[in-house]
């Protein structure tokens, strides 16, 4: 028994170091309070965690831009043309009439919003503009046969030392969680004064998370692939850890990747397209949250919704979700959309403030498992396309 337990320890230690860390940082946060830090104290205790945020955001720009191009490059064109189009249909099959025209811009940015600014929330990137940019350079290298070699070696050397950095930095993301967490548990408002009603809003939000998280979103996977869902969330838990910890699903990005690689062997070319275009348009959790906060914010005016009124909130709050960044607390930003789309007042959003740090992070968590299956889902459907194009990674779509 020893032997396999350490055998499960080397295989999971990274894993394992995660969930000790989010457990380490939820008592460390909430011993601390008790010891009523200064303003000072607590920003050097904040320090390690904010250094986690900005090496992941470090990493995001040079992942997504040589993921998009080099497997564009690489792969047959007319497949990857057609998987291309599969998948942002996919991705946009919700858009209304304002977000196409949003959709249209935040693809073909100029570069000083490549970095863009949320109202309200801190810097995000325009991943989906990165995303378009990238591929359209992919196709047009390589279409221009020898005269595209010196760029295409460079992107592939930008690809091999990118996810050495990751591997190498991974090792410092269990530390820098205690600090994010802890940090921001030093930081939220006193729990004693979150009245009642907030609570039960707050265990809705988590339930119906849960719900899509554990049954509908794996059924989905399960029925389209055939495969065991439980496997495959099993290789993305520490993306998930990620996720929980910085509520930010571009920032989980760069573990998103490596899980779904290395452990669940999905085709690095869908990985890599699905993935940021999923960060940026696919939140699931995003619009479930949406949703039951604008029926929560009614119920705080007694204001009655009718049938109609609540399919209106449903599909606005996915639209309004397409909009948000993958950015901590992006979702609170767009949430005006679907408030003011039945009328109801957009300064009540501050009623939901103080419990938005925590549903966030487990937000987070639903849509970066939603990106996650849907590269699985696109893998699957895609197989028989790169099974023609005679790929090396041909083998892991294979029935296994
Ligand atoms: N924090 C979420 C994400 O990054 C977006 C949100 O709902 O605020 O996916």
């Amino acid at each position: 028994i020893l032997a396999r337990i350490k055998d499960v320890c080397k295989r999971n230690g990274l894993l394992i170091l995660s969930v000790l860390s989010v457990t380490i940082g939820c008592l460390l946060g909430f011993f601390l309070r008790t010891r009523r830090l200064s303003q000072q104290e607590i920003s050097y205790f904040q320090f390690p965690g904010e250094l986690l945020m900005r090496m992941l955001k470090m990493l995001i720009l040079p992942l997504v831009y040589r993921t998009k191009s080099i497997p564009i490059i690489k792969s047959n064109k007319a497949s990857s043309e057609s998987t291309t189009r599969r998948i942002i249909i996919y991705g946009v099959q919700d858009e209304n009439g304002s977000n196409v025209q949003n959709f249209a811009l935040d693809i073909t940015p100029p570069p000083e919003v490549i970095y863009k600014s949320e109202p309200g929330t801190s810097d995000g990137m325009n991943v989906l503009g990165i995303v378009i940019f990238s591929a359209t350079m992919g196709i047009m290298l390589g279409r221009m046969g020898n005269s595209g070699v010196p760029l295409v070696s460079f992107c592939q050397c930008l690809n091999e030392s990118v996810m050495k950095i990751v591997a190498v930095a991974v090792w410092y993301f269990p530390f820098g969680i205690v600090f994010l967490i802890a940090g921001k548990i030093l930081e939220m408002d006193d729990p004693s004064a979150i009245g009642k009603k907030l609570g039960f809003y707050a265990i809705t939000v988590v339930c119906g998370l849960v719900v899509h998280g554990l049954f509908i979103l794996p059924m989905m996977y399960f029925f389209i692939t055939k495969k065991n869902p439980i496997v495959f969330i099993r290789g993305i838990l520490q993306a998930l850890l990620i996720a929980l910890a910085t509520s930010s699903s571009s920032a989980t990005l760069p573990i998103t990747f490596k899980c779904l690689l290395e452990n669940n062997h999905v085709d690095r070319r869908i990985a890599r397209f699905v993935l940021p275009v999923g960060a940026t348009i696919n939140m699931d959790g995003t619009a479930l949250y949406e949703a039951v906060a604008a029926i929560f914010i009614a119920q705080v005016n007694n204001y009655e919704l009718d049938f109609g009124q609540i399919i209106t909130i449903s599909i606005t709050a996915t639209a309004a979700s397409i909009g948000a960044a993958g950015i901590p607390q992006a979702g609170l930003v767009t949430m005006v959309i679907v408030l003011t789309s039945v009328g109801l007042p957009t300064d009540d959003i501050t009623l939901i403030i103080a419990v938005d740090w925590a549903l966030d992070r487990f937000r987070t968590m639903i849509n970066v498992l939603g990106d996650a299956l849907a590269a699985g889902i696109m893998a699957h459907i895609c197989r028989k396309e790169f099974i023609k194009d005679g790929d090396e990674t041909l083998t892991t779509f294979l029935p296994q």
